[in-house]
């Protein structure tokens, strides 16, 4: 059988003016490049802050930290059902009937003693679709966003549990 030797295409000669030219852009790069960096170094323009001593505030529609204000949810299951990725827990049962009546801030009858409530935020993809379809708009997504947490458990959030309706007073305005 033939054999077939491959030979490799030799590389273009490199010239004077080609060295030259290669030295030429290399210098170019570099100056333009450093001039950026020196620009933001000792430019008056400050790009970063002092976090966690300064912090930015979000902007109010900010899709931040889900916060249910369960006094005034009457567990329709509006947002659970709005949901696309079916994060959102809820339990409720019947109020007696001999129960006190009682109403959402809205004056919205509250016809269902909420049992659970419960968002897993490491699902959630914070659409923002929850929040529109509530009627009595408890659910809300609040400008928090410093609620970094270690393991995926800590992120499901009971809204009726006591450390996470403290939340309340820091996070929920009015
Ligand atoms: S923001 Fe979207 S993904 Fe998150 S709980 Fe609400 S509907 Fe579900
Ligand atoms: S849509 Fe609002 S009122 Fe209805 S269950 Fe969800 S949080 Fe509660």
């Amino acid at each position: 059988m033939e054999t077939i030797h491959l030979k490799k295409a030799a590389e273009p000669e490199l010239t004077l003016s080609q060295w030259f030219k290669n030295v030429y852009y290399a210098v170019k790069s570099t100056a333009v490049g450093m001039g950026i960096t020196f620009k933001y170094v000792w430019g008056r323009e400050v790009v970063t802050i002092e976090y966690p001593e300064v912090r930015e505030e979000l902007p109010s529609n900010s899709r931040s930290r889900l916060f249910n204000d369960a006094e005034n949810c009457i567990s329709c299951l509006q947002c659970a059902v709005a949901c696309p990725v079916d994060c959102i827990y809820i339990a409720a049962v019947k109020r007696p009937t001999d129960a006190p009546k009682i109403k959402t801030k809205d004056g919205t009858p509250i016809r269902l003693d909420l049992k659970q409530y419960t968002i897993d935020t490491a699902l959630c993809m914070y659409c923002g679709l929850c929040t529109t379809v509530c009627p009595t708009e408890c659910l809300t997504h609040t400008t928090d966003y410093e609620y970094a947490s270690y393991t995926l458990a800590s992120m499901k959030y009971d809204y009726l549990a006591p450390d996470i309706r403290a939340w309340r007073t820091r996070i929920v305005k009015s």
